[in-house]
């Protein structure tokens, strides 16, 4: 049963999720070579409970910390210990806040210092596979449309998917349903979205196999082959014509990777010289035009089809850059 949350339940879950956003937005900072994964843990613990909350993985089916650590090979679930974080690890953090009952849950990948930009990509690309399983969402469209989204970013890109690894529904708990694996399923498919619906949706990828090995400890999931692993969350909520991310937005905007591309189809004129555009995921963002469209002087009607640049930071809006 996919629970539909009342207005004061999502307000509660949104009020977690800027608390959980908080963490992991202030821990950008704080990660670099020389802390500890214990260290990071504190720091989400203390952050979390000086704001009215408590940790929601803490004590969970008995896992011993705040936030799940998990480095370079480790997928996700790594318990914080004394591991000291190194220049070209990548970190990945997942957790978890309770707001007077209700549960946010998030996961981000940061990059300590400096790595090739095979890694990079990597990562970027996991994120971006994150935005484009979000810019699908809204009431009446079926589940298994976001989980292709996501997986399509992983085969076009040649990486790992963790089939045993899934997104959830989120808020009344920690795992409600439905399970929203990270590629094209057939039991997605019956699975249509209703507005009031909370979900975690969250691409775990990896730059070799998708198959992994539970650690000793019974928590810590890696790659089996070692390589590398990438993960980004968010708690989204399904509404009428679209979502709101409750657990913030990166604003990577200015950043060069910060974008994602998109097909659409061109509306009409509006005014200042931009146009609307109804994407390839049934969307209707505003969209103005590239300055070296303009520099060459390619014009845009009603009906042409566009290759859009949208930010990760405002998906409602962005730029044409190409005219097919
Ligand atoms: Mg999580
Ligand atoms: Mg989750």
């Amino acid at each position: 049963m996919i629970s539909i949350k009342t207005e004061q339940e999502i307000e509660l879950i949104r009020e977690s999720g800027k608390i959980t956003y908080g963490v992991l937005s202030s821990l950008k900072d704080f990660i670099k070579p020389g802390v500890t994964s214990r260290e990071i843990d504190k720091f989400a613990y203390d952050y979390i409970t000086s704001h009215g909350a408590t940790p929601a993985f803490l004590d969970y089916e008995g896992f011993p910390a705040t936030a799940c650590i998990s480095i370079n090979d480790m997928v996700v679930h790594g318990i914080p210990d004394d591991t000291v974080i190194k220049e070209g690890d990548i970190v990945k953090v997942d957790m978890g806040a309770i707001y007077k009952g209700y549960y946010s849950d998030s996961a981000y990948t940061y990059i300590v210092g400096k790595t090739s930009k095979k890694v990079k990509k990597f990562v970027n690309d996991t994120e971006k596979a994150l935005y484009k399983g979000i810019s699908v969402i809204k009431e009446g469209i079926k589940l298994n449309q976001v989980c292709s989204a996501i997986g399509r970013v992983a085969r076009e890109n040649h990486y790992g998917v963790f089939t045993c690894l899934t997104g959830h529904g989120v808020g009344q708990d920690l795992h409600e349903d439905p399970y929203i694996p990270n590629y094209s399923n057939h039991e997605s498919e019956d699975i249509v979205l209703k507005a009031g619906m909370t979900l975690a949706i969250e691409p775990m990828f990896s730059l070799g196999t998708k198959e992994v090995w539970l650690l000793p400890d019974e928590w810590g999931i890696v790659t089996q082959d070692g390589s590398l692993a990438a993960h980004f969350e968010h708690t989204v909520l399904v509404t009428k014509d679209g979502y709101e991310i409750l657990t913030g937005e990166w604003k990577m905007a200015k950043e060069k990777d910060g974008y994602i591309e998109l097909e659409g189809k061109v509306l009409e004129v509006i005014p200042g010289g931009k146009f609307k555009v109804q994407l390839e995921n049934e969307h209707i963002v505003e969209a103005h035009v590239s300055g070296k469209m303009r520099l060459n002087m390619i014009r845009i009607y009603p009906g042409d089809t566009v290759l859009m640049e949208i930010p990760i930071c405002d998906l409602t809006r962005g730029r044409i850059i190409y005219r097919k």
